[in-house]
C-alpha cells in the first residue's frame, strides 16, 4: 500500500545536500556530533511547517505541490537549519566602538571605565532612550543577524538597571519581534551589574530586582527568562541564587552568565536552581563541569566574546562534551565586545579555537541552542513537524566557517524567503 501524498506549499529542491541534527534534544557526548546528511535533498513545508525531508526521488513520489507553491532552487548548495542565537544583548542605545579602538591601542577596561566608558556609558544612553529609539537603533542589528542566517534569537535587557528602563528594553525587544523576521525570546537581566547609585548598598539593589523588577516583568508578560551576571565583583553565587529563585517564583525560567572571568561558582548555582543554561564558562573547572552534568544544564559558549575581549583562552568545549554536557553556541552581541552578529563566526571559533568538529558546532548553533531556549520542539532541526526555518549555504557545510566568504545565500523563516544575498 502506498502512503498518501503529502501536500506542500513550499519546496526547496536540487540541494547538493541537506545536513541537520535529528532526534531528541539536547545532543550530548557523542550525540553532539550526530547529524543526518541527505545527498540531493529536498525540504517541503505546508503552512510554515516542515512536512517532508528526504531525497529528491522520494519527494517526486510523495510530495504534491499546491497550486502557486513556492519552489526554491538550491543547486550547488547545502541546506542547514536556521541558526538559533541563545545569548544576545542586541537592544541598547549609544555606541562604544570608540572604546574598541582604545582597547586595541592598549587601554585596559579599568582605564576606559575610569573615563566614563564601559557598561556605565551604555546604561546612561539606554536610560535616556525612548522605546522607539531603542527599537530604531536595534533593528539594524537584527537585520545583520538575519543576513548571517539567524532565524531565532534571545534578547536580554540589562542596560537599564532600574525598573522602568529594564521594562522599556523588554518592550522594545518584544516590539522588534513583530517588525522583522527573526523570532525573538526575551530575558530579564536586571542583575547585569550593580548600578553606580546602589554600589554603597548592593543588598538594596538585589531587593529591587527580586521584589520589583521581576514581579513587574512577569506581570506584563515581558520576559520568559531571568538571567544574572554571576562573577567575582559583580553578583555573588548567593545573590545570583536568590534572584534566580525569585524569578522562578514568578514563572521566569533561569539561565545565567557563569565563570566567564574566573571560576566564580556560577555553574554550581546553575545546577542548584535547575537553570536551563550556563553561559560563557571560559574558566569553568572540573567541579563546575560535574555540576553542569549533574544538573542537566546546557553549556552555552560565546567564543566571539572571548575573542573580542582578548581573554587569551576559550571555554573548555572538549571537556564539557566529554563529560556529557550539551554544548550550545551564541554570538553575545553587545556594545562592549560582542562585535559579530554571525553564528557562522561563532562556529568557526568553536572549530578553530575550541577544537569542536564542524558537526558538533552545527548542532551547537541549532538544536542545542534551541534546547537552551526551551524551543527544541519547534526549531533547531529540519524534521517534519518543526518550523521551516533554514539557511541555504553556497557550497558545502565547511564553507560556513570560511569567515567573510559570504556563504549564506538564502534565509527562510516559516517557509518564507526572508533574506536572499545579491
Ligand atoms: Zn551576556
Amino acid at each position: 500500500m502506498s502512503s498518501p501524498p503529502i501536500a506542500a506549499d513550499f519546496v526547496l529542491t536540487n540541494a547538493r545536500r541537506v545536513v541537520t541534527p535529528s532526534g531528541p534534544a539536547p545532543a550530548r557526548g557523542a550525540e553532539q556530533a550526530h547529524v543526518v546528511t541527505i545527498d540531493e535533498g529536498t525540504v517541503a513545508a505546508h503552512h510554515g511547517r516542515i512536512v517532508f525531508v528526504g531525497t529528491a526521488s522520494e519527494a517526486r513520489q510523495r510530495v504534491q505541490l499546491d497550486p502557486g507553491a513556492t519552489e526554491l532552487d538550491a543547486t550547488g548548495c547545502t541546506i542547514v537549519p536556521g541558526f538559533v542565537d541563545p545569548h544576545t544583548h542586541a537592544v541598547y542605545a549609544g555606541d562604544r566602538r570608540d572604546e574598541l579602538r582604545r582597547r586595541l591601542a592598549g587601554a585596559t577596561y579599568a582605564e576606559i571605565a575610569a573615563t566614563g566608558g564601559g557598561i556605565v556609558s551604555t546604561v546612561k544612553e539606554t536610560r535616556a532612550a525612548s522605546e522607539q529609539r531603542l527599537v530604531d537603533e536595534s533593528l539594524p542589528r537584527l537585520r545583520e543577524m538575519l543576513r548571517c542566517g539567524t532565524t531565532t534569537c534571545e534578547i536580554k535587557s540589562g542596560y537599564g538597571l532600574d525598573v522602568e528602563t529594564e521594562l522599556r528594553m523588554l518592550r522594545a525587544a518584544r516590539h522588534m519581534a513583530g517588525r522583522q523576521p527573526i523570532e525573538v525570546v526575551t530575558t530579564l537581566l536586571g542583575a547585569h551589574e550593580i548600578p553606580i547609585e546602589w554600589r554603597h548598598e548592593r543588598d538594596g539593589f538585589v531587593r529591587i530586582v527580586c521584589d520589583e523588577m521581576i514581579p513587574a516583568a512577569a506581570r506584563e508578560g515581558l520576559a520568559e527568562w531571568c538571567d544574572v551576571f554571576c562573577e567575582t565583583g559583580v553578583f555573588t553565587p548567593g545573590e545570583t541564587e536568590a534572584i534566580l529563585r525569585a524569578g522562578l517564583r514568578h514563572g521566569l525560567k533561569a539561565r545565567l552568565h557563569a565563570d566567564e572571568l574566573g571560576a566564580s561558582g556560577g555553574s554550581q548555582v546553575a545546577a542548584r536552581v535547575g537553570a536551563r543554561s550556563a553561559d560563557h564558562l571560559v574558566h569553568v573547572d572540573a567541579d563546575g563541569i560535574a555540576a553542569l552534568r549533574a544538573g542537566d544544564v546546557t553549556a552555552t559558549l560565546l567564543p566571539a566574546a572571548a575573542f573580542y575581549l582578548k581573554l587569551g583562552r576559550f571555554a573548555p568545549a572538549r571537556d564539557l562534551i566529554a563529560a556529557g554536557v550539551p554544548v550550545a553556541l551564541a554570538s553575545d552581541i553587545n556594545p562592549g565586545g560582542g562585535f559579530s552578529p554571525s553564528m557562522p563566526f561563532a562556529m568557526a571559533l568553536a572549530c578553530f579555537g575550541m577544537k569542536m568538529t564542524l558537526e558538533e558546532a552545527l548542532v551547537a548553533a541549532t538544536l542545542n541552542a534551541a534546547w537552551s531556549l526551551d524551543m527544541a520542539d519547534r526549531v533547531g532541526s529540519l524534521e517534519a513537524g518543526k518550523q521551516c526555518d533554514l539557511v541555504v549555504v553556497n557550497g558545502d557545510l565547511v564553507d560556513l566557517v570560511r569567515v567573510g566568504a559570504g556563504a549564506v545565500r538564502t534565509v527562510v523563516k516559516r517557509a518564507e524567503v526572508v533574506h536572499a544575498a545579491r
